[in-house]
């Protein structure tokens, strides 16, 4: 490739206790905690709204809390965010799904009730996203909008200042530490930290919202990618597959994506009195593409494992019995000190990503690197004890002992 050689100089424009990339779940979630936690937190959103693919990508099922059984497993913010996104009403569009209310879960029942229902509802995209703004504004988040990290500056092993674009040109911010919550490990991949790509790749999703009616219901085409261990149908692994780390490729797939939509649209009948087209996602819905390569890797078989530095809990969304502790050191690397990771990233295998993806587990790991990254610039040495106290405070329940 032809290469062209770019000099700037680039003006600090602020400084602050910690950053974090991105304002998906795991984001808001991160740096929920880090302010809460007495940080000068700034989150940096690429786009105009908070929420990533639960939003912008409506996928707007907030998965389960809940083993399947009638314990719950995920606490703290996964729990606070799960009724945040349905304060003002749920949404119940799911297709030929059950209604995504539990109100067992939500409102109070017996153990026999909850294990009918798991603890999972489906919210409306926009009015979360607002929430969730007006949540971190409260608490003392600086938010900026439109702006994406592009470059990381290191000295020592550590990040000293990540480099944005937006409106204003290049502009750089300094941090004492940084969360990647990019959900594709950018910041990681940036700043020269050790990562690996999702070999399998991943199927074509094209949800969208039509409205049927008075009724406004969400489609899920491409609906999983549960790794072909688990797959009953086989005709799936045939499928095209895209791994989303570069641009060319994801507008492909937002191409690929809008003409399934259409067809699937107008399959159906097009615009008519009941039916129309609604909200078409602005985010490519691509689940499982770059992780951190951290201190530890977890895997699908460490289910009920005691990990002594777990940062909370995580179900298996696919069926009902699985409880995962999630150890600290899935969230950190080996090379840069001052980085820690959380959501779509964290550092487990191909099978363990298709459970620790979903929602509820992107808000349990961005609790966890929120509140580390408030307390310290180096997490390969922080003091886990202390870690643990402050997320014990913060309502969430490490082991599994503690549950079951
Ligand atoms: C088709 C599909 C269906 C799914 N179904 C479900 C489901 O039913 N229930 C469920 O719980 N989960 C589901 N998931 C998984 C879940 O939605 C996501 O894994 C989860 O929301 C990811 O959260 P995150 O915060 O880690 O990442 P993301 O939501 O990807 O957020 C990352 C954020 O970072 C921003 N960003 C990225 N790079 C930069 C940069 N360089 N600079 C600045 N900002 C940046 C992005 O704009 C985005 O807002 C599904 C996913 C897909 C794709």
């Amino acid at each position: 490739m032809r290469e062209i050689k770019e000099q700037l100089t680039i003006p600090i424009k602020g400084e602050y206790d910690v950053i974090v990339t991105g304002g998906g779940i795991a984001g808001v979630s991160a740096a929920l905690s880090s302010a809460r936690n007495g940080a000068k937190t700034l989150l940096i959103e690429k786009q105009f709204l908070l929420g990533g693919l639960a939003t912008a990508g409506l996928v707007t099922i907030y998965l389960s809390l809940c083993d399947g059984n009638g314990h719950q497993v995920s606490f703290g913010i996964a729990e606070e965010l799960l009724r945040l996104s349905i304060k003002h009403g749920y949404e119940s569009a799911c297709g030929d799904w059950e209604d995504k209310y539990c109100p067992a879960w939500l409102e109070g029942g017996s153990i026999e009730e909850k294990k009918k229902k798991r603890f999972e509802v489906q919210f409306n995209a926009n009015l979360f996203a607002i929430l969730c703004e007006k949540l971190l504004i409260e608490n003392g988040v600086e938010i900026l909008y439109g702006t994406s990290i592009c470059s990381a500056i290191t000295e020592n092993s550590k990040i000293t200042a990540v480099i944005t674009e937006n409106k204003s040109g290049r502009v750089a911010y300094t941090a004492k530490s940084f969360v990647d919550a990019s959900g594709d490990a950018d910041l990681c991949f940036l700043a020269g930290e050790k990562t690996v790509q999702f070999k399998q790749g991943n199927v074509l999703a094209s949800w969208y919202y039509e409205h049927l009616g008075d009724k406004y219901r969400l489609r899920m085409l491409g609906f999983s990618d549960v790794p072909d261990k688990y797959k009953t149908n086989s005709k799936d692994t045939t499928k095209r597959r895209y791994i989303g780390l570069s641009g060319e490729e994801l507008t492909e797939m937002m191409i690929n994506s809008h003409s399934s939509i259409l067809n699937d649209f107008l399959k159906k009948g097009g615009i008519t009195e009941t039916h129309a087209l609604g909200n078409v996602a602005t985010t490519p819905q691509i689940r499982m593409t770059r992780r951190i390569d951290g201190s530890y890797t977890m895997n699908d078989e460490e289910q009920f494992k005691r990990f002594d530095d777990s940062i909370g809990m995580i179900s298996d969304w696919r069926k009902a019995g699985p409880v995962y502790e999630i150890p600290f050191s899935t969230l950190y690397g080996n090379n840069i000190k001052n980085l820690i990771t959380c959501g779509r990233s964290i550092s487990v295998t191909e099978d363990m990503w298709d459970i620790s993806r979903v929602i509820p587990a992107c808000a349990v790991t961005g609790q966890a690197a929120g509140t580390a990254a408030a307390m310290s610039d180096d997490f390969s040495q922080i003091n886990i004890a202390k870690l643990q106290e402050q997320l014990i405070m913060s309502g969430v329940i490490l082991h599994t002992t503690e549950i079951l």
